[in-house]
């Protein structure tokens, strides 16, 4: 028997963070002739908790309130290596939540002004 989506392609991982489930496909890049997992882009398209913290991945470029992950320490070059990056589950989880305030006052700056729009 024919279930409709029964072709649609198994999820490489699932992840469970801040009560939502990010389901990575893996995509298949022609010149690196490798596949690679598909992270969301929360970058060009921001989701939140239902806190409204902004989730980030691992991979994903530091931003201005970026915290180095001890005293001394360079900045980070991404949100992973931040000391505002809450990972969930593992020490390695390439999904988690922004847990910087400013970022969160920016987000609310954000709704405000398109509410006043
Ligand atoms: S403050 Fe948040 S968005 Fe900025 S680098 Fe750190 S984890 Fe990433």
């Amino acid at each position: 028997m024919n279930i409709m989506g029964s072709e649609q392609k198994e999820p490489y991982k699932v992840f469970l963070v801040g009560g939502r489930r990010f389901l990575i496909y893996l995509e298949y890049d022609e010149q690196l002739n490798e596949s690679y997992p598909a992270y969301p882009d929360f970058e060009s398209s921001p989701e939140y908790t239902s806190e409204g913290q902004p989730f980030a991945t691992a991979e994903q470029e530091s931003c201005p309130h970026c915290k180095p992950s001890a005293p001394g320490k360079p900045p980070p070059d991404d949100c992973g290596g931040c000391n505002w990056f809450y990972r969930e589950q593992t020490p390695y989880d390439p999904i988690g939540i922004c847990v910087c305030e400013a970022r969160q006052k920016e987000k609310s700056k954000h709704n405000k002004s398109e509410s006043e729009e």
